[in-house]
C-alpha cells in the first residue's frame, strides 16, 4: 500500500511537468485586466470639473480635498487633492460625479516609499492613464480617441456653474 501512495504521489507530480502553467513570471509577464478594473489611480478632469464637491462628500474615508472660490459665475477649483494612501477604492468618488470629472486608472503599480507620496495633487491627478469603465461601461465601446472628449455637454450645458453667492 505504501509503495502504491508514493507511485500515486510520483504520477501528480509527473502529470504536472507536462502542464502548462497557471502563474506567469511577474513583473515581466502580466496577465490581461478587465477594463472595468478600479486601479490604485485616479484621473481628474479640469475642464469638466465644476467644483461641486460631491465626490469629497460621499468619501466615506475623507480622502479628497477640495478647495474653490466663486468667480464669474462659477467655482473655481484651487485645489483638488486625493490621499490615495487611505482611500479603500470603494468608487463612490467616481460613481457620485456628475460631470464624469472624475475617473480610475487601470494601474495597480503605483507603491511609493512614503505616505506623503501617496497624496496626489491636482497635476498628478491630471497624467494622462489609462481610463478604467467602472461606472461608465458605456467607454468600453469606445476607442481611446472617441473617448476623449467625453460625448457630452460642457459643464455649464448641463446646468452647472449656477450664480454662487
Ligand atoms: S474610491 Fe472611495 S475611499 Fe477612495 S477617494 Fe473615492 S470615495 Fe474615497
Ligand atoms: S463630483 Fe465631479 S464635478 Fe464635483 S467636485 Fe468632484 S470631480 Fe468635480
Amino acid at each position: 500500500m505504501v509503495c502504491l501512495g508514493i507511485a500515486q504521489g510520483l504520477f501528480v507530480t509527473l502529470r504536472a511537468l507536462f502542464r502548462k502553467p497557471f502563474t506567469v513570471q511577474y513583473p515581466e509577464e502580466k496577465l490581461p485586466i478587465a477594463r472595468r478594473l478600479r486601479g490604485n489611480e485616479f484621473f481628474w478632469d479640469i475642464e469638466r470639473c465644476t467644483g461641486c464637491a460631491t465626490c469629497a462628500k460621499l468619501c466615506p474615508q475623507g480622502n479628497i480635498e477640495i478647495v474653490t472660490h466663486p468667480e464669474g459665475g462659477r467655482y473655481v477649483v484651487d485645489k483638488y487633492e486625493i490621499d490615495t494612501g487611505r482611500c479603500i477604492f470603494c468608487g463612490c468618488c467616481v460613481e457620485s460625479c456628475p460631470f464624469d470629472a472624475l475617473h480610475f486608472g487601470r494601474s495597480f503599480e503605483k507603491a511609493e516609499y512614503t505616505r506623503k507620496s501617496l497624496v496626489k495633487s491636482r497635476d498628478d491627478l491630471r497624467h494622462e492613464v489609462d481610463l478604467s469603465t467602472f461606472v461608465r461601461p458605456r467607454f468600453e465601446q469606445m476607442s481611446d480617441e472617441e473617448r476623449a472628449p467625453i460625448p457630452y455637454g460642457t459643464p455649464q450645458e448641463l446646468g452647472a456653474g449656477k450664480e454662487v453667492a
